[in-house]
């Protein structure tokens, strides 16, 4: 047996139960296999081994007290996975289906998409099964505290700087920060997408976004084309799946399509991004209420977007949420390319089924990855004691974002497949880390 399926076997013997993790850990050990199988070196320092296993799961409890006065009981999770290239860096997802399965999937892609951004963090995630849906200010600050008397003790600006994700946003991050500070007495940048006015990044919040857009943008460009006119379909109505329609819209491409985990919407002339930036942004209310805005679009509770007839579909929503299924419907429907703003969002069949029918796509790991090199500029601002303008950390991130494809594209060609960006990807961000690992003895 090969090195690579050892490790897959011993993978999923040993972590029985966690069915996303495994799914990341195949997809990644299968697409380096031909790389790592033909060097005795990886197997030598056995570095797959290590890198399967997280450095630290720090698991505990929190607890708060409601608005009606009863204590609730919620888990809180950081998987610090792999430090070899720099700080344990990645975000904290509140949401009640976190569990250790997603912390470990999202904390072991973390490592690879750190290092394509070329910056130096590692990999890490964290959060907890908390859903802050329904929630008052009062009752997400209570939880953001006591998550935060746990989870103070392990991280720190040269140790591990997480995030938003999922659930978490500015509001959060502050109560997070502010806590943080008021334990340790510390005034450092040891969170990420914080506010401007303490330490925070301007352009951070679109990071994500228009990272993925300026990524598929060079995928376009090499097959001799452009956003201009192109129909796309968005899943999500979060950070991410805003800012792609925000950049997208710019490029000339009119989107159709967003969603929540409610419904979603269909609006044939062009979604109206303020329309729905008011509704999640500010009220944070359900998606429905866009026909208050916009009576002529449709608004279903049925299906999902995949639905829609698109050019371009950008599933910027969760895991694991375009299945054969959808990637049949898109292809039947004429779609160019995918790229994906949510992290592991299609199934691995899925992805299959797009690339035997030609359809371009731009893998999670490295065409999400502008959120967390902003975070990274972020971190550098905050070192420095300085803040960049908005043009000037937008202008890093565009470069970052074409350095990632070129990159990706550019592995994917030496490993003899040509166009596959997932297996670039993964290729490239695993031997800057495998190389650091080296480098480093088998301490970790
Ligand atoms: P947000 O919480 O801002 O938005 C998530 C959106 O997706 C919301 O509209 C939410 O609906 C919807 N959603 C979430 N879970 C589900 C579900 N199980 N079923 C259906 N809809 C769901 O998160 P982000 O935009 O920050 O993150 C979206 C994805 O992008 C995640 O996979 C995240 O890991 C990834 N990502 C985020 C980065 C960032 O910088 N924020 C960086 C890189 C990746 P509702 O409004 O009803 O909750």
């Amino acid at each position: 047996m090969l090195y690579t399926e050892r490790v897959i076997k011993s993978v999923i013997e040993r972590n029985p139960n966690q069915p996303e993790f495994h799914q990341a850990a195949k997809e990644v050990l299968e697409s380096i296999a031909p790389i790592v199988n033909n060097d005795p070196k990886y197997e030598k320092h056995g570095i797959l081994e290590r890198l399967v296993e997280p450095d630290r799961q720090i698991m505990f409890k929190v607890t708060w007290v409601d608005d009606n006065g009863n204590v609730q009981v919620n888990k809180g999770y950081r998987v610090q996975f792999n430090n070899a290239i720099g700080p344990y860096k990645g975000g904290l997802r509140l949401h009640p289906s976190v569990n250790l399965s997603i912390m470990k999937f999202l904390g072991f892609e973390q490592i690879f998409k750190n290092s394509l951004t070329t910056l130096p963090i590692g990999g890490a995630k964290g959060g907890s099964d908390f859903d802050p849906k329904g929630k008052s200010d009062n009752e997400i600050f209570k939880f953001c505290v006591s998550f935060m008397t746990e989870l103070y003790k392990y991280i720190g600006a040269d140790v591990d700087v997480p995030a938003g994700d999922i659930g978490v946003g500015a509001r959060e991050v502050g109560y997070f920060y502010g806590a943080y500070k008021r334990f340790t007495g510390l005034y450092e940048g040891v969170l990420t997408g914080k506010g401007l006015s303490y330490g925070g990044s301007l352009a951070r919040k679109e990071a994500t976004g228009y990272g993925l857009i300026y990524f598929v943008t060079e995928m376009l460009k090499d097959a001799g084309t452009d956003w201009n006119g192109k129909t796309v379909a968005i899943s999500g109505a979060g950070n991410v799946a805003i800012y792609a329609a925000e950049k997208a819209m710019q490029m000339g491409a009119k989107v159709v399509t967003m969603s929540d985990s409610t419904g979603w919407i269909y609006d044939k002339d062009g979604v109206d991004l303020k329309a729905v930036k008011e509704i999640k942004e500010v009220k944070r209310a359900r998606l429905s209420e866009y026909k208050n805005y916009r009576p002529n679009a449709e608004y279903h509770t049925e299906g999902n977007v995949w639905e829609a007839k698109v050019d371009i579909a950008l599933p910027c929503a969760t895991q694991n949420e375009v299945n054969l299924e959808d990637a049949k419907k898109l292809v039947a429907n004429g779609v160019i390319a995918v790229g994906e703003g949510a992290n592991m969002p299609s199934y691995p069949d899925a992805i299959e089924y797009f690339q035997k029918n030609g359809v371009m796509f731009a893998p999670a790991k490295a065409a999400n990855a502008g959120g967390v090199a902003t975070s990274a500029l972020e971190m550098s601002q905050n070192s420095q004691r300085l803040s960049w303008s908005f043009e000037e950390v937008d202008a890093k991130l565009h470069g970052i974002m074409v350095n990632i494809y070129k990159q990706a594209s550019s592995a994917a060609e030496k490993c003899g497949v040509k166009g596959n960006l997932v297996v670039g990807a993964n290729v490239a961000g695993f031997l800057k880390v495998a190389d650091a690992m080296i480098a480093q003895g088998p301490m970790l």
